[in-house]
């Protein structure tokens, strides 16, 4: 099957793409090849496994003629990585054993010790504290700018900027970043580029099509999508990504486990039609939201205000299940009885599986821009229960504060 695919519709790469079943006695599911060690037939075939043919299609996108041991590749999570590096239009993809494992690779493949990142102020909170409080200790400084356009960037360049660090949206207050831009004002001054790409997912944006260097994935969100694994992903071109590969993934070893990969499999299978879903229930959520005249503020992609429009249109061509709000009030107390009060709605820092989750929290105003105030939001991820069920619970549950 997979010798005959040439598909590049996301459908049908999510049903098919990597799987082999001829390789496995004709069965429809990868197995799960829970082993650490692939033994060989000669000695030669050992020593010669990391110097394949030419033109040969080996594991690891050909960088070795065999699968060898289980913390450089495994065929059960090669199928996932396939899958993911033709959804993200990339040509290799590296599972790690969570977001943060995947992210923390990306970003140490680009620097050294002395080099400085420029990133966002909404950027991922632990990502926040890798770049500042861990990677400190290597000499490496960091600069946050706001993010919403290209010139919030170029003050922030240095002699040494070796990173600019995106996640669009940005996964609280889904503030975007123009990836084109940036990309194009990086590789001028030879600074790579890094997009987390979880709140979208492969399906609704593809940063290397704009020139970002390296996607990073929560793939515990939408790409597992079923809140019983936690695993990331980093997809890019062959030079970065074989130079990723060896380096980051292979010796620091944070690999996938087999069976997460098959079960990350089992999510991308059905990834389609739960986003599909989720943009909808969102959408209709989102815009009851901008209606209702308790609420001051939607934050989501595609709102009849979105202040970022044109980045929308060029980048997104779906929105996915999670977006926050801010009441009228700017009382946390109220916030937080709000979230107390909801029946299907589960309290939880996730969010991309198939249930609805709230929390709400005090945003620093320097997420929205300089001299803005702090703000409170509610962050919502829609699930994929009635929607209908999920609307009533929130509008009762905004009439009780
Ligand atoms: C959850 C999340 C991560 C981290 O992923 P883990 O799998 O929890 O390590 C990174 N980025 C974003 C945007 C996330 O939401």
């Amino acid at each position: 099957m997979s010798t005959r695919f040439d598909s590049r519709n996301a459908e049908t790469i999510c049903a098919h793409l990597g799987d082999d079943p001829a390789q496995h006695n004709g069965a429809v599911i990868t197995p799960i090849y829970q082993n650490s060690l692939f033994v060989m037939e000669t000695m030669e075939e050992l020593v010669s496994n990391y110097s394949p043919a030419p033109g040969t299609h080996g594991p690891v996108g050909g960088m070795m003629r065999r699968f060898d041991y289980t913390r450089t590749a495994n065929p059960t999570t090669d199928v996932a990585e396939k899958k993911i590096a033709a959804l993200e239009h990339g040509e290799l993809a590296r599972c790690f054993s969570s977001g943060m494992g995947a992210i923390s690779a990306a970003i140490m493949s680009t620097l050294k010790a002395g080099d400085h990142v420029v990133t966002i102020h909404s950027v991922y909170s632990p990502t926040h504290q890798f770049l500042t409080d861990y990677l400190r200790r290597y000499g490496i400084t960091v600069t946050f700018v706001t993010g919403g356009t290209v010139s919030d960037f170029e003050p922030a360049l240095q002699q040494n900027t070796r990173l600019i660090d995106l996640e669009s949206p940005s996964s609280f207050v889904m503030t975007q970043q123009d990836l084109a831009g940036i990309a194009q004002l990086a590789k001028a001054a030879d600074i790579a580029t890094i997009c987390d790409n979880s709140w979208a997912s492969p399906l609704y944006q593809q940063p290397l099509d704009f020139g970002i260097d390296l996607v990073v994935h929560s793939a515990t969100k939408y790409l597992g999508g079923h809140s019983d694994i936690v695993a990331g992903v980093v997809v890019g071109h062959t030079d970065r990504m074989q130079k990723l590969i060896r380096g980051e993934g292979v010796l620091l070893g944070a690999v996938l486990d087999p069976f997460s990969g098959w079960l990350l499999t089992r999510g991308i299978r059905t990834l389609p039609v739960r986003l599909a879903e989720h943009c909808r229930s969102a959408g209709t959520i989102a815009q009851r939201l901008f209606e209702h005249n308790a609420v001051e503020k939607v934050y989501y992609p595609g709102m009849p205000d979105d202040p970022q429009a044109e980045i929308t249109a060029k980048q997104l061509h779906g929105r996915s299940g999670l977006l926050s709000f801010q009441l009228k009030t700017s009382d946390l107390g109220a916030a937080y009885k709000l979230v107390n009060s909801l029946r299907y709605y589960g309290i939880g820092y996730s969010w991309g599986g198939f249930e609805s989750l709230a929390l709400a929290r005090r945003v620093p105003g320097e997420l929205f821009g300089a001299n803005e105030a702090d703000r409170v939001l509610i962050r919502l991820h829609i699930g994929l229960e009635n929607v209908e069920d999920l609307w009533q619970d929130l509008d009762c549950a905004i009439a009780g504060v």
